[in-house]
């Protein structure tokens, strides 16, 4: 995870907020699925995001983990 420099914006669908975070595209595939949200076209496998859409998508990725567990108990 990344800090990113200033003037960057979210690598988002339809938002103009400036970034915060850089991720891996690898890293958010299915959280941005599970959340819905969409890419803006990239130059590379760098996501940038805004507090916001880093929010959202931090959640989604802990969601995931939660259901990997379920899908996967340790006995
Ligand atoms: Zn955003």
């Amino acid at each position: 995870m990344g800090k990113v420099k200033k003037g960057q914006i979210c690598s988002i669908n339809n938002c103009a907020s400036l970034a915060v975070r850089s991720l891996s595209q690898t890293k958010l595939k299915t959280a941005l699925t599970d959340s819905g949200l969409k890419l803006k076209t990239l130059r590379g496998n760098r996501v940038y995001l805004c507090e916001k859409h880093y929010k959202i998508l931090k959640k989604a990725m802990k969601k995931e983990r939660k259901i990997e567990k379920w899908r996967y108990p340790t006995f």
